[in-house]
């Protein structure tokens, strides 16, 4: 034997290659955090109490058929329960979905800078990232997406509306690339701030896969419905594909909690739709402060705005955070702020006012 016990177990050399997810930084007792897009409200009564009832029996594991949320997700969005597949967080799904697509060798395209988690479950699956450059608008470059594409590519995301910098693709954009996508890619449009547009522009992700089987769907109750603790996502598929989503899910990766809050959450609708209203008005009195201030900013469709500073990212971060907002940095690019609670925000709007005339 060759190997040592110091050198320890043989890890995939694949892993070395990848970031390591950085999650939002907690907020420190009296900080707001702005940090990871999160709902800034409190469950909402119902919500809390059926996850509480859930609780009650978490010695048992929950149905592992999702039934109860997937039926009321058939039922809300119009689509059969054999197209929905769930999962531990959308993120869970968009795993699932590159288990099932791709493997080593094969390609993923996504824009670049987006979703960090692309090019880490990319990687986790053996497969090879290939990020796009957004265009100087912040949005995704779908003419060089498409130009992208090889034999080898499997899948592609397309984040609509962008995370991090909140920019849109419309509907006629979005359905061009689709007619231009060979039919054996599968495009997964990751939909995780549709409840945040007002552009009457942007498509609904829903209308676009009924007459394309190689478009799926992602979903989460992450963001608008305030669930990010509890961990749910779903996709929206044709059947091989959704099949396929049930067979590289992990088992039982949604909780009973997670299931029955989710099906309050979408019974309380218009209840948590009321609170994404006045995070929108947040948006965009955020947005006409910055420009105000005398910052460009790119317009958002989603709970966050996207500060393009460069070298002056990690100040920028750093003179937020002692103002007492946590934002989110990505150093040598910009930062991402989430839409909070009024007061976070108007810390945030003076700290970045007080960070533009020192410089
Ligand atoms: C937050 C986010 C998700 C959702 O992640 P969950 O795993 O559902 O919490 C998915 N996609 C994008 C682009 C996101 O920003």
């Amino acid at each position: 034997m060759s190997g040592t016990a110091a050198q320890g177990p043989r890890l995939r050399p694949t892993l070395d290659g990848i970031p390591t997810y950085k999650p939002g930084k907690p907020a420190g007792a009296d900080a707001y955090k702005l940090s990871s897009n999160e709902n800034p409200y409190p469950p909402l009564p119902g919500v809390l109490e059926a996850a509480v009832t859930a609780a009650g029996s978490f010695n048992r594991y929950p149905d592992m058929a999702v039934t109860g949320l997937t039926e009321e997700l058939s039922r809300r969005f119009g689509v059969p329960v054999e197209h929905i597949a769930t999962g531990c967080g959308s993120v869970g799904v968009a795993q699932s979905l590159i288990l099932a697509a791709a493997g080593p060798g094969d390609e993923v395209i996504f824009a670049w800078r987006s979703f960090e988690a692309y090019p880490i479950i990319t990687q986790v699956a053996g497969a090879t990232p290939v990020p796009v450059p957004l265009t100087d608008g912040e949005a995704h470059d779908l003419d060089a997406m498409l130009a992208a594409i090889t034999e080898r590519t499997r899948l592609i995301f397309v984040c609509n509306p962008n995370n991090p910098t909140g920019a849109v693709i419309h509907r006629a954009e979005l359905e061009r690339f689709l007619d231009a996508v060979p039919a054996e890619v599968l495009v997964v449009v990751d939909e995780a701030y549709i409840e945040f547009i007002r552009d009457a522009e942007v498509p609904n992700g829903l209308d676009l896969y009924r007459d394309r089987p190689n478009v799926c769907v992602l979903r989460t109750f992450s963001k608008a419905y305030g669930l990010a603790g509890l961990r749910v996502g779903f996709a929206v598929a044709h059947e091989p594909v959704a099949t396929a989503l049930r067979k590289t899910a992990v088992p039982f990766g949604v909780s009973q909690l997670a299931q029955d809050a989710a099906v309050a959450s979408l019974r309380a609708e218009d209840a948590l739709l009321e609170r994404v209203e006045s995070l929108v008005a947040e948006r965009a009195r955020v947005l006409a402060g910055l420009r105000e201030q005398g910052w460009t900013v790119v317009d958002s469709q989603a709970n966050f705005v996207w500060l393009r500073l460069g070298e002056r990212t990690v100040d920028f971060a750093a003179a937020c955070a002692a103002a007492g907002v946590v934002v989110r940095p990505f150093p040598g690019e910009g930062v991402r702020v989430s839409i909070g609670e009024t007061a976070g925000n108007d810390i945030f709007l003076a700290a970045a006012e007080a960070f533009r005339k020192e410089f």
